[in-house]
């Protein structure tokens, strides 16, 4: 009777992989910051910033110099100055067809 002799032998490689690829390294990303819009007085929250129309109540407008914009959907209200600007176009007459 001859045994047959086994061998085993480790995947050595298939391990090695398993390591290298592990678990995914978290990218660290600024938290958001949304919760300091809020502001509880009295039992009552108000909202420090203006909601987008689009996006509903919980995406807030970011606030710029001339402007407020969604970061989510682009949406863009311009602020307006004091003086509205109204560009008063001087109505060009029109050319008189000459009628040959
Ligand atoms: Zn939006």
């Amino acid at each position: 009777m001859a045994e047959e002799e086994t061998t085993v032998e480790a995947p050595v490689s298939v391990v090695k992989k398993k390591e290298a690829k592990g678990k995914k390294i978290r990218t660290k990303r600024p938290t958001s910051k949304k919760w300091s819009f809020y502001k509880v007085e009295g039992g009552k929250v108000s909202k420090s910033r203006k909601s987008c129309p689009k996006c509903g109540q919980a995406t807030f407008l970011a606030s710029h110099k001339n402007r407020e914009s969604c970061g989510k959907c682009g949406y863009t209200v311009f602020k307006t100055s004091q003086k509205p600007v109204v560009e008063a176009k001087p109505e060009s007459t029109p050319e008189p067809v000459k009628q040959q």
